[in-house]
């Protein structure tokens, strides 16, 4: 069997962990699989390069920025490298260039194009353990790019589809998929079972225990996934195309605080004019996400929409820079709020849903700034403090908890 397993920062954050992990890792290639470790940084250490970087230079270039972010990976697949050494089982570390693990062209946010397999299989048939550095790759250029914050887990699910794995194992720090984050909720239940679509969904809306790629890339190869927890030994959460069990109607609930309200004051109010406005932001690849649109008066309309925060300022400066063109007088943004959203497959059939979630936030004083709907999902914009009472509320209101 050839088994991938990603581990993410805080399963390898000391020594004593990634000497846990090169154990649990041996366990399989002892019993004759065939085994691939992919990693990411340690503990916390992408934040601090992050942060390291914008003490010299605030406005970094997002090549240098990639440049240094992919150190953090390098630095965890040697370590644990020389811990298999230590323990007696050969393994080898390869980084992207090692591997040749390409990508698309942009830094920061970089997309898996095509992986190199050749070197992987070669060391495998040598008997190795490969540890292949989760986050980045290279580029057209040959330049390091990463795959954003969380990218290791896709890393860990192109290998597995790339090498037809049978099995892709993501070990975390909690036991797998929960109806909430449970740092937030602390009555969220364990999901032994959860489609593609409803995982994509939450990863979306911003529940961060996979990166939305991975689940997005698994389902089109037909990765089966499992998440678990790289400190214990319970079961995990298998994610799959079809799951058994009776549907739940709602699977989980999810907050993104990484979110920035923009409002675009007076527009003219004739055809053409939202059409002018996405197309700009559109044109610069920059991702809008809940619209809301005002009924026009005296000839003029308001159109607030969000974007991720990182684009806010360029998502300002582009509309200031043509103001005149998209016919605006202002524009105004509020980077404090966030998002909360219910999802589940089994709610297309169910008009309640909507109207429970917004009387739940009702009964803790929680004000709806924005709202979006879809089949498998109802999404609200709130006021970021508002966030974790929030979560719980709906949470309860579902009767997801435990
Ligand atoms: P890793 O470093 O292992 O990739 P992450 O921090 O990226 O770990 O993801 C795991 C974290 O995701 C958990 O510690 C938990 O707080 C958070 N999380 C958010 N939503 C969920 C959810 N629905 N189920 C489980 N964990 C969640
Ligand atoms: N180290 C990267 C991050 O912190 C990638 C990952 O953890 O998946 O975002
Ligand atoms: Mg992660």
């Amino acid at each position: 069997m050839l088994i991938v397993k990603k581990f993410g920062g805080s399963s390898v954050a000391d020594k004593e962990r990634i000497y846990n992990v090169a154990k649990r890792c041996i366990e399989d290639y002892k019993k004759g699989h065939d085994v691939i470790i992919v990693l990411s940084a340690m503990g916390k250490t992408t934040d601090g390069l992050i942060a390291q970087a914008k003490e010299i230079n605030p406005c970094a270039s997002k090549r240098e920025l990639d440049m240094l972010l992919t150190t953090g990976e390098q630095i965890s697949v040697a370590l644990m490298s020389m811990a298999m050494d230590a323990l007696g089982v050969p393994a080898i570390s390869l980084n992207a260039f090692q591997v040749a693990m390409r990508t698309t062209r942009k830094y920061g946010n970089s997309r898996l194009k095509k992986i190199d397999t050749d070197r992987i299989k070669h060391e495998l048939d040598a008997r190795k353990i490969v540890i292949v550095t989760g986050f980045q790759g290279i580029n057209r250029y040959d330049d390091y790019t990463t795959l954003g914050r969380g990218g290791s887990d896709t890393t860990a699910v192109a290998l597995a589809a790339a090498l037809h794995a049978d099995a892709c194992e993501i070990y975390t720090d909690v036991e797998g998929v929960y109806t909430a984050d449970p740092r937030i909720v602390p009555n969220a239940k364990k999901i032994n079972e959860i489609t593609y679509d409803e995982m994509l969904e939450l990863a979306t809306l911003g529940a961060k225990v996979l990166h939305n790629r991975s689940v997005e890339m698994a389902k089109k190869y037909g990765v089966p996934l499992v998440v678990r927890s790289s400190l214990n030994r319970a079961s995990g959460t298998v994610v799959k195309e079809e799951v058994r069990m009776e549907r739940m109607l709602i699977s989980g609930v999810a907050a993104d605080k990484n979110a920035t309200r923009v409002s675009v004051i007076g527009l003219k109010d004739e055809p053409g004019i939202a059409f002018k406005l996405f197309n700009l932001l559109a044109k610069n690849n920059i991702n809008v996400d809940i619209i809301l649109q005002s009924v026009g008066r005296d000839g003029t309309k308001d159109i607030s929409f969000t974007v991720a925060q990182d684009d806010a300022k360029e998502t300002i400066d582009l509309i200031e820079d043509n103001k005149n063109r998209i016919t605006a007088q202002r524009v105004e943004c509020e980077t404090d709020v966030a998002k909360v959203s219910v999802v589940g497959a089994g709610m297309t059939s169910n008009p309640g849903v909507a109207a429970k979630m917004f009387e739940s936030l009702y009964n803790v004083g929680v004000n709806i700034k924005m709202i979006s709907t879809s089949e498998i999902k109802v999404t609200v914009l709130i006021d970021q403090k508002n966030v974790d009472k929030a979560m719980q509320a709906v949470h309860d209101a579902f009767g997801l908890g435990e």
